[in-house]
C-alpha cells in the first residue's frame, strides 16, 4: 500500500441519488418530497430541511455521470495501490441494483449499465494503458452474505461452513474455501457478473425476501508486477457492494407464545454502521488521542472489509431514496444515517 496521504477527510466520501418516480408511485398519485441542488450538493425535504453530500444526484442523473463523478476516482485510487469499497445503501426499492449494475447484464442498454460493469471497463482501460509498464493479474469473487452466512456466487454448491474469513500477519483479510476466478479479459468479468447474478436471482424460493436482506459483494483484486528492475508487486482490492435493504424488516413467524410482532435490523448493516461511525470519530480526531476500537467482527460483512474500510483506503457510500412522498420516513433515514458521515 503507498504511504499515507495526508488528507483523512478526503478518504469516505458520500453520495445521494434520488431515483425517478417509478409506475406505482405514480398510479397512486404520490408527491414529490425531495428537491435536489446539485451544483450546492444538497437536497431539500419538503420545505427546508437541507442535506449537504459530496455529490448530489437528481432523478435526470445519468449512469454514466454516477461512474465519471463519483466512482472513476476510486478505479485510479486501486490502480496506484489503494483497497476501495463503493456501498449502495437504502430502502429495498430506492435504485441500489440499478446504481450498482449488479444484475444481470443481458437486457441492458449501454447507457443504462450501472456501476459494477463501468468500473470493469475503467480497470481494463488503465490496465491496458499500462501494458508496457507492468504485468497484471486479475481475479474477482461475486459473494452473498445472508443470514451472517457467505455464500460463493461463482461456486453456489461450496457449503456456507467450508468459508471462512481470515487475517494474515500483515492484516489483509483473505478468503479459505472461495474460489477466486483469474480472468484475463474484461468479458470473463461480466461473465462472472451474469453467473452470480442468474444465480442469485433463482437460488432460492423467497427471491424477494432473500435479496433485499442480504448483501451482495462483488470484489476485483488487481496484482500489478512492475517490470522494472526491483520493484514491487502491488495488489489492491475493489469491492462493489449492493447492501441489503435499510428497512427493518418484520420478523412475521410467531415469537414465544406472545405472538408479538418484533423487528429485527440487519446484523451487517449495523455493524457497518458502527464501523463507519467509528472511522469517522477517528478522523475528526487528532493523530495524537488514542485509536478508538472500530468494531470490524460484529458481522461478516465488516469483517470481509476490514482491510477495505478505513485507514489507508478509499469509500464511496451511495445513499439511494424515492421522491415519492409515501417513501419519506425511510427516505429521511438514509439520510440522516448517511449525511452524519461526510
Ligand atoms: P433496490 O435494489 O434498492 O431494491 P432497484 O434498483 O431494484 O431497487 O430499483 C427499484 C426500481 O426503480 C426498479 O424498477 C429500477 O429499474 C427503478 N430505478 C431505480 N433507480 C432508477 C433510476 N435512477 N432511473 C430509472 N429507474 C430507476
Ligand atoms: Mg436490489
Amino acid at each position: 500500500m503507498p504511504a499515507e496521504d495526508e488528507r483523512a477527510d478526503d478518504h469516505v466520501k458520500v453520495a445521494v441519488r434520488v431515483r425517478p418516480m417509478i409506475p406505482k408511485e405514480k398510479l397512486e398519485q404520490q408527491s414529490l418530497c425531495l428537491k435536489v441542488h446539485p451544483a450546492e450538493r444538497q437536497l431539500v425535504v419538503g420545505k427546508d430541511r437541507a442535506f449537504t453530500f459530496d455529490f448530489v444526484f437528481g432523478e435526470d442523473a445519468s449512469q454514466q455521470s454516477v461512474y465519471d463523478e463519483a466512482c472513476a476516482p476510486l478505479v485510479e485510487a486501486c490502480m496506484q495501490g489503494y483497497n476501495a469499497t463503493v456501498f449502495a445503501y437504502g430502502q429495498t426499492g430506492s435504485g441500489k441494483t440499478y446504481t450498482m449494475g449488479s444484475g444481470s447484464l443481458s437486457c441492458v442498454a449501454p447507457e443504462m449499465r450501472g456501476v459494477v460493469p463501468r468500473v470493469v471497463d475503467g480497470l481494463f482501460e488503465a490496465l491496458r494503458a499500462r501494458a508496457d509498464e507492468a504485468e497484471f493479474l486479475v481475479r474477482a469473487t461475486y459473494l452473498e452474505i445472508y443470514n451472517e452466512e457467505v455464500k460463493d456466487l461463482l461456486n453456489p454448491r461450496t457449503p456456507a461452513k467450508s468459508i471462512s474469513i481470515r487475517e494474515d500477519a500483515s492484516g489483509g483479510i483473505f478468503l479459505t474455501g472461495v474460489h477466486e476466478r483469474a480472468v484475463g479479459a474484461k468479458e470473463e468479468l461480466f461473465e462472472c457478473l451474469e453467473a452470480g447474478s442468474a444465480w442469485r436471482a433463482t437460488g432460492s424460493t423467497l427471491m424477494n425476501a432473500v435479496s433485499s436482506r442480504s448483501h451482495s459483494l462483488f470484489s476485483v483484486i488487481v496484482e500489478q508486477r512492475p517490470k522494472g528492475a526491483g520493484a514491487e508487486r502491488i495488489v489492491s482490492k475493489l469491492h462493489l457492494v449492493d447492501l441489503a435493504g435499510s428497512e427493518r424488516a418484520k420478523k412475521t413467524g410467531a415469537v414465544g407464545q406472545r405472538f408479538k410482532e418484533s423487528v429485527s435490523i440487519n446484523q451487517g448493516l449495523m455493524a457497518l454502521g458502527n464501523v463507519i461511525a467509528a472511522l469517522c470519530d477517528q478522523q475528526g480526531r487528532h493523530k495524537s488521542s488514542l485509536a478508538q476500537h472500530v468494531p470490524y467482527r460484529e458481522s461478516k460483512l465488516t469483517r470481509l472489509l476490514q482491510d477495505s474500510l478505513g485507514g489507508n483506503t478509499r469509500t464511496l457510500m451511495v445513499a439511494c431514496v424515492s421522491p415519492a412522498d409515501g417513501n419519506l420516513d425511510e427516505s429521511l433515514n438514509t439520510l440522516r444515517r448517511a449525511s452524519g458521515l461526510s
